[in-house]
C-alpha cells in the first residue's frame, strides 16, 4: 500500500492541490481505489464516510477527464441526499480547480432555473440526486449517453430510501461502455445483486476501521428509562464542554421538539430535517458549519454523509434502529484524526436495537451514569440479561 499520494499515480497538479489542502497522505480507501480508478477498473468499496472516500473517486476521477468537453457530461455521481450531493460537488470542484472541468449540481426542492442554467453552460461532471436527475433527464435538458465514469455513492442509504428503480434505471441509461464505481456502507445482498449486473470485473475494496467505528471516535452508552431522556440529554448537555454538537433524532418531531428544548437552555441552535425547506436546510448547515449554531439537531435521514469540520460531540437521543446508522452518526465527529466523542441515550425499550448495533461493532459499548443526575430509575447498567438472542436485523420503526 502506497504511503504516499504520488506513488499512486495522480498529476502533478493534482498533487499541488492535496498540498493546497493539506492532506500529508491517502488515507486507505484512497491508497487502495486511486490507482485502480486510474486504470479504468470498475470498484466496489465498502467504506462509511469520514474515510476520505469522495477524494478517492474524485481525484482519478478528475484526473481521467482531464479537461473540458462541450460535447455532455463525461461523469455522474449518484447520492442519497440533497445535502450529500453539496458536498460531494463541494468537494470535485475544490479538487478541480486547477482543471477547466465544470462540476454541475442538480437536487430536487428547489427551482429549475440556475440547474438549467448550469447544464446550458456544459457540464463534464454532475453531481445529483435520483429524482431530480431523472426529471431533467424525461425534460430532455440532459443526455447520459457521453457518460464515461459512473459513480454510486451510498447505495445503500440509496436502497434505504426507496430509489432502487430510479438509481436501476439511471445505471440503464448510461452506456453500456464505461466505468462504474460502487460505494457504500454495507455491502449486503441486494447491493451485491446491483454490482453483479452494473459493474463488470470489479475490483472489492474494504476500507471500513478495524473496529468499524473511527479510532479517533470515544463513544458510550447513557442507559436511562424513555421518560428521563429529556431531563438527561439537558444535564449532558450542561455538563459537557463542547464546542459544536450533533444531536440524532428518530423522528421529525423529535428533533423539533428538541430544537425548543436546546433553545430554552440557550444555546444557538437548528434543525436538519426533511420537511424543513430546502432554504432552512442550507442555512442551517451552513450556520453550523460557520459556528453560528453551536448545536444542531437532525434526523438520521437528513445528515447522513455530512461532513462538517470540528464537530466535538455527537448524541444519540436514540439509539438507531439501522446498526450501521450508529456508525454513521457517530462517524459525524473525530473526522480525519481529529477527536470526538458520543453519547448515545438507551432506554431499556431500546434493548434489540442496542444489542444489533453491538453486534455489529463486535463489542459492548462502555456504559455511563452520569454523576449528580437524579435518575428515578437505577439505569440498567449491564443490560445483556439472559433470555432473547440478539436480532442483528431489527424491524425498520416508523419515522
Ligand atoms: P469523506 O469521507 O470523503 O467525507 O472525507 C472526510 C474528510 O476527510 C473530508 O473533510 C476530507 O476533506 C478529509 N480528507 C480526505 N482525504 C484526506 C487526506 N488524505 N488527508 C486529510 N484529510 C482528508
Amino acid at each position: 500500500m502506497s504511503s504516499s499520494f504520488a506513488g499512486l499515480g495522480l498529476s502533478e497538479s493534482l498533487l499541488q492541490t492535496l498540498d493546497a489542502c493539506g492532506y500529508k497522505e491517502p488515507t486507505p480507501i484512497q491508497s487502495q481505489a486511486i490507482r485502480g480508478i486510474l486504470q479504468g477498473r470498475d470498484v466496489i468499496g465498502a467504506a462509511q464516510t469520514g474515510t476520505g472516500k469522495t477524494a478517492a473517486f474524485a481525484l482519478p476521477t478528475l484526473q481521467r477527464l482531464d479537461r473540458h468537453d462541450p460535447n455532455g457530461p463525461r461523469a455522474l455521481i449518484l447520492v442519497p441526499t440533497r445535502e450529500l450531493a453539496m458536498q460531494v460537488d463541494e468537494n470535485f470542484k475544490r479538487y478541480g480547480k486547477e482543471t477547466d472541468l465544470r462540476v454541475t449540481l442538480l437536487y430536487g426542492g428547489v427551482g429549475y432555473k440556475e440547474q438549467l442554467n448550469d447544464l446550458r453552460t456544459g457540464a463534464d461532471v454532475i453531481v445529483a440526486t435520483p429524482g431530480r436527475l431523472l426529471d431533467l433527464w424525461g425534460r430532455r435538458h440532459l443526455q447520459l449517453d457521453k457518460i464515461q465514469v459512473l459513480i454510486l455513492d451510498e447505495v445503500d442509504r440509496m436502497l434505504d430510501m426507496g430509489f432502487i428503480e430510479d438509481v436501476s434505471r439511471i445505471i440503464r441509461l448510461c452506456p453500456k461502455e464505461r466505468q462504474t464505481l460502487l460505494f457504500s456502507a454495507t455491502v449486503e445482498k441486494s447491493i451485491l445483486n446491483i454490482a453483479k449486473w452494473a459493474l463488470r470485473d470489479p475490483v472489492t475494496i474494504d476500507a471500513r476501521a478495524e473496529s468499524k467505528t473511527a479510532e479517533t471516535v470515544e463513544h458510550f452508552v447513557y442507559p436511562v428509562e424513555s421518560y428521563q431522556k429529556y431531563d438527561l440529554l439537558l444535564a449532558l448537555l450542561s455538563k459537557t464542554d463542547f464546542k459544536s454538537i450533533l444531536i440524532f433524532t428518530r423522528t421529525k418531531r423529535d428533533a423539533d421538539r428538541i430544537t425548543e428544548w436546546v433553545e430554552s437552555t440557550s444555546n444557538s441552535v437548528a434543525t436538519l430535517h426533511a420537511d424543513r425547506t430546502q432554504q432552512e436546510r442550507s442555512e442551517a448547515l451552513a450556520g453550523f458549519k460557520s459556528g453560528k449554531y453551536a448545536v444542531l439537531v437532525a434526523t438520521d435521514i437528513a445528515a447522513r454523509g455530512l461532513d462538517v469540520r470540528g464537530i466535538t460531540h455527537v448524541i444519540n437521543y436514540n439509539v438507531p434502529d439501522h446498526p450501521e446508522d450508529y456508525i454513521h452518526r457517530i462517524g459525524r465527529t473525530g473526522r480525519a484524526s481529529t477527536e470526538g466523542t458520543a453519547y448515545t441515550l438507551f432506554s431499556p425499550d431500546e434493548l434489540h436495537y442496542m444489542r444489533a448495533v453491538e453486534n455489529l461493532l463486535g463489542k459492548t459499548i462502555e456504559r455511563r451514569k452520569l454523576e449528580g443526575f437524579k435518575y428515578r430509575v437505577e439505569p440498567m447498567m449491564g443490560d445483556n440479561k439472559p433470555g432473547s438472542q440478539p436480532s442483528t436485523t431489527p424491524r425498520r420503526r416508523n419515522r
